[in-house]
């Protein structure tokens, strides 16, 4: 699996380190104190923002600069005091979170966003205070107070949206198979995994995710708990052994005893996908952080080298050093930087969201403009993945019925497509299926299974022809039909012939993906007439058929060779290497949890449509945050320079009033920027 980035949005204050080691239901706990805990900083924000932007008006109103510019004039004994005691609460109040972030920061690996507000809000107050009582100076209160107001609403409504852009998240996630295989004697049912009791008898068939705590009752297989303990190697495990939600099943089929309600464990899942996909962050994320950190060094440095040159090598007086100083620190501290790129992440979640993408790995949907090829799946991906059974032929004396009752009963425990196709026939023709025992699959070609004191085999025709044994007659036609045997005790007694269609959203997506220059391929297990009949309908640039698990994977790995930038798109547990593998990896949200599990991007509604969407939407969300970034810190590129008195001589110089100007319209073009993202999007 994937390594995604995991990491903690720091200046938002979230609660340091969900571990997803923890015990299932106590990580469940964690992620509701987690939104809790957010909706609280959300108003927290709002009443700072509140209160500080109502005790700015006096001080704007007080200030020198402001009167000038309305043209009025007023004072009163004492305003200058007034006014410094409303920007001193308005400091300490309104500029808390920062300065509580630059503290954060610091201690946990460098500056950042917070850093660079900090610093500049602690100058521009400490300055002015001084100023006040009695060095000789500019007071910068008004520009203090717009400072932190306009910081605050940044925040504000960043966390709003990143909280609006969850719940969008967390219906998606809901959307997302979520039945659990109920045993009831020889019956399996499906039922909503939220209704599992304590005590219920489940299947959990390969590659599934294990739907609640419980203890093994039947079977064995390997199960991978990397997502709960970290543990990366599959843990072989049996009867009486205890299972944890969350688990993924590995190639056996297990019955498990419910120890805890399915509901918590349920809750996790979503609340799981939901946190992943909130906590990574691409590449180009973190540059925005890694910037704001540069230029908390800039500020300070030029800053320092300010004062230097133009108290020592000039004719100016410190008083007039320290001021160009003061408004070097103030005006390197762009606001539009902490709004820039976390504005267009979150409408691009939310956008994303609400049109079917679940995006786990951000770096990934960035990245999706590069796709230069996409390997589709098959079974289940391009088609319905809905098969019916279209005949059933028996080689030896035994009627047809009791042919398919015998493949029922094995393939109740696969989470195959074509299983499930086999069992709906026979329980339309109302079989009654013998017990099966020993269930074991093999990827790619099969499965096995003992009835009746036998061992049965379902498998593909490669199978076959790997075992020598010739296709019998009837299987070879020029029909689209996908043809499994099956074998007692290694000899071939039937086959049954099954068809699946192509979904209806297939023929566009591929049409507007080779229109993009992407090439198309396909790589399905199933056989060569099948895989042409589907390749041809659909104009694919080329496919490959029989195509065992590990050769899916090793197909991506050859055109990454040829230098392609490749995409998987699949369901199966048969996919997952290649899901894996590829530079992308789509997973259909129909499919099975180890494909979602694997997968950067899970298209919850299952259609290859949206591939395009991704790939489209994907690229104008990186270049809304390319083009953001430049916006917020390129206009320091000149402003610095000016602020510093480069120009002096000129009779150019800024003061931090023309700053606080730039910095809030690059902040406006930088939101309405981010909005237009909206437009690319339907
Ligand atoms: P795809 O790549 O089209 O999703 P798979 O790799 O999952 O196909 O399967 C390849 C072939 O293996 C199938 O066409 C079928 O012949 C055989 N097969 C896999 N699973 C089963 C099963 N549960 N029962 C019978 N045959 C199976
Ligand atoms: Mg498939």
């Amino acid at each position: 699996m994937k390594n995604h980035e995991h990491h903690h949005n720091g200046h938002h204050e979230h609660e340091g380190g969900h571990d997803h080691k923890g015990h299932a239901s106590d990580h469940h706990q964690g992620s509701h104190d987690h939104h809790d805990h957010h909706a609280h900083m959300i108003e927290d924000f709002k009443k700072r923002f509140y209160i500080n932007t109502a005790l700015s008006i006096p001080v704007l109103a007080f200030s020198e600069m402001i009167q000038n510019f309305f043209g009025v004039e007023f004072s009163f004994l004492g305003m200058g005091y007034v006014a410094a005691g409303l920007a001193t609460f308005i400091f300490f109040y309104g500029g808390w979170p920062f300065l509580k972030g630059l503290k954060d920061e610091l201690s946990e690996g460098g500056p950042g966003m917070m850093t660079l507000i900090a610093i500049a809000i602690t100058v521009a107050w400490a300055y002015s205070t001084a100023v006040v009582f009695g060095l000789e100076g500019k007071v910068f209160y008004w520009e203090l107070v717009t400072l932190i107001d306009i910081m605050l609403l940044g925040h504000w409504l960043e966390m709003r949206s990143v909280m609006g852009a969850s719940k969008a998240l967390e219906k998606l996630a809901e959307l997302m198979p979520s039945e659990a295989h109920k045993v009831e004697g020889d019956d399996i049912h499906e039922v909503k995994i939220s209704e599992l009791k304590k005590g219920d008898i489940i299947l959990i068939k390969p590659g599934e995710k294990v739907p609640a705590d419980g203890k093994i009752v039947e079977g064995d297989s390997d199960l991978n708990e990397s997502a709960l303990t970290g543990e990366s190697k599959p843990v072989q495990k049996s009867q009486g052994d205890e299972v944890i939600g969350g688990a993924i099943n590995g190639d056996g089929s297990l019955k498990v005893e419910v120890k805890s309600s399915g509901e918590d464990s349920y809750l996790n899942k979503v609340i799981r996908l939901v946190e992943e996909a909130q906590q990574t962050k691409s590449k180009t994320q973190n540059l925005a952080n890694r910037a704001a950190g540069w230029l908390a060094y800039i500020a300070l440095g030029v800053g320092v080298v300010t004062f230097i040159a133009w108290a020592f090598f000039s004719a100016q007086g410190t008083d007039f050093a320290l001021e160009r100083m003061v408004t070097v620190m103030i005006i390197t501290c762009p606001h539009a930087l902490g709004l820039a790129v976390p504005l267009v992440v979150a409408i691009s979640t939310a956008l994303s969201a609400k049109n079917g993408l679940l995006i786990r790995n951000r770096t990934a949907f960035e990245n999706s403009r590069k796709i230069s090829a996409i390997v589709f799946d098959k079974t289940g991906t391009l088609t319905e993945g809905n098969f019916g059974v279209n005949r059933v032929e028996v080689l030896d004396g035994r009627s047809e019925d009791e042919l398919l009752a015998t493949a029922a009963a094995i393939e109740q425990s696969s989470e195959h497509p074509i299983a499930r196709g086999i069992v709906k026939e026979a329980k339309n023709r109302e079989l009654k299926l013998p017990s099966a025992s020993d269930f074991s699959a093999t990827k790619g070609k099969g499965v096995s299974a003992r009835v009746d004191g036998a061992t049965y085999q379902i498998v593909s025709p490669g199978y076959l022809k790997e075992e020598g044994i010739d296709l019998p007659e009837g299987t070879n036609s020029d029909k689209a039909e996908t043809v499994v045997f099956v074998l007692e005790e290694g000899k071939l007694i039937g086959f049954i012939a099954l068809a699946d269609q192509i979904r209806k959203e297939s023929k566009g997506a591929i049409k507007t993906l080779k229109e993009k220059g992407i090439k198309v391929l396909m790589a399905t297990g199933d056989n060569e007439q099948t895989a042409k009949a589907v390749a041809d309908e659909l104009e694919l640039d080329g496919y490959y058929s029989q195509v065992l698990p590990h050769q899916k994977s090793e197909l991506i790995e050859e055109l990454q060779s040829k230098g392609e930038y490749v995409a998987m798109t699949g369901d199966g547990v048969n996919d997952a290497p290649a899901l894996a593998k590829a530079d992308i990896g789509i997973a259909v949200g129909s499919g099975t949890d180890v494909a979602a599990e694997t997968a950067d991007i899970i298209l919850t509604e299952s259609s290859p449509e949206d591939i395009s969407r991704l790939i489209l939407f994907g690229r104008a969300t990186y270049k809304k945050m390319v083009q953001n970034l430049v916006w917020a810190t390129g206009y320091n590129v000149v402003a610095i320079p000016l602020a510093a008195g480069v120009l002096y001589s000129q009779g150019i110089m800024i003061n931090p009033a023309v700053g606080a100007a730039l910095m809030s319209l690059s902040t406006i073009i930088c939101a309405a920027n981010a909005q237009l993202l909206r437009l690319k999007i339907r």
